[in-house]
């Protein structure tokens, strides 16, 4: 995950449960792509080193398990830089340019200056990052499927040009797709930082209620007395994943009956989020900065220990016994 600044809801429903399932039965590498982030904000002056304390401070307060789970920063562990040199010396051009999800991304950029090398060839750095660490599969969104068939396919080229072992050197990394439909924004867009529509997992009681005050409703609901469709409701959507399902089907019936008020849904709506965001709130509180810091050293030493074991690996095939 890179380190562009607060979680929020949309990350938790969308990209940390997923977490938190896969670290209850598989071995797991978290990392902090600091490396990833400078791909498109190079210009924007952020304080990559706070930012990464920050964010495992939100995936710890989350639940993320340092324990269980290794904890790093891409920077931290330059074997990555080194990998990811020597793949994009064999990645052909073309599948990086025909890549969807770069074209889409140059789009929804607008004005921002991504022209650029490192944001062409992330998607080879993304592989170098995966393969690594001989994982057997990453929990991505739909929009990174194509990446990780472009890192099949480097995986398969660098095998054909180097490896000529029955055990091949790298494993060809499989998806493990978020089954959860994206959580949308206060006003009805994507969750997004930047359309300031965004619930954050570090926001007190009083902002969540704020901002759930404001949102926005069924739009032919004027008045107190007018049945509504939730259908239709960006409520009722939050309803379905942070409440009860009784609480559920108490606001479908009371929302077409006009038996109950937006003010007291949303109350309700309240009542949900918090049982999520007050767990992660104190968590987050009793972390300490030194503990954080140490946790993110350990976990970086222990995923360099393995970066390093491949590289040998891969230095032998390419550029033949030891020198
Ligand atoms: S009652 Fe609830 S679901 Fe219905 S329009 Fe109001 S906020 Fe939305």
């Amino acid at each position: 995950m890179r380190p562009t600044g607060r979680l929020h809801l949309g990350h938790y429903v969308g990209v940390l449960k997923g977490w938190l399932e896969l670290q209850e039965r598989e071995e797991v590498l978290f990392f902090v792509a600091d490396w990833h982030a400078l791909s498109t904000s190079y210009e924007d002056g952020l304080d990559l080193r706070e930012l990464s304390v920050e964010l495992v401070k939100d995936w710890i307060g989350a639940g993320v398990d340092p324990e269980r789970s290794t904890l790093f920063v891409q920077s931290e562990v330059k074997e990555h830089a080194e990998l990811y040199l020597l793949l994009n010396m064999i990645t052909p051009l073309g599948w990086l340019e025909r890549n969807p999800t770069y074209k889409d991304l140059l789009e929804q950029m607008g004005k921002k200056e991504i022209h650029t090398a490192g944001f062409l060839t992330y998607p080879v750095l993304q592989t170098a990052d995966i393969v690594l660490y001989d994982a057997d599969a990453v929990p991505i969104g739909e929009d990174q499927r194509p990446h990780l068939e472009i890192a099949r396919e480097i995986v398969r080229r660098f095998h054909h040009l180097y490896d000529r072992r029955e055990k091949p050197i790298f494993k060809e990394p499989q998806e493990i797709l978020s089954q959860t439909p994206r959580l949308l924004g206060l006003d009805g867009r994507k969750m997004s930082k930047s359309y300031g529509n965004a619930i954050y997992l570090t926001d007190s009681p009083d902002e969540v209620w704020r901002k759930l005050r404001g949102a926005k409703t069924d739009p032919q609901r004027v008045r107190r007395t007018d049945p509504g469709n939730p259908e239709v409701c960006l409520i009722y959507d939050y309803h379905k994943v942070f409440s009860d399902p009784e609480v559920v089907q108490k606001v479908e019936e009371g929302c077409r009956t006009a038996s109950i008020g937006c003010v007291e849904c949303k109350r309700w709506c309240q009542e949900g989020i918090e049982r999520v965001l007050e767990p992660i709130r104190t968590r987050r509180a009793e972390l300490k900065e030194e503990a954080v810091r140490e946790i993110v050293a350990e976990g970086s030493r222990r995923a360099q220990g393995m970066a390093k074991r491949k590289m040998e690996e891969v230095n032998r095939a390419v550029f033949g016994a030891e020198r």
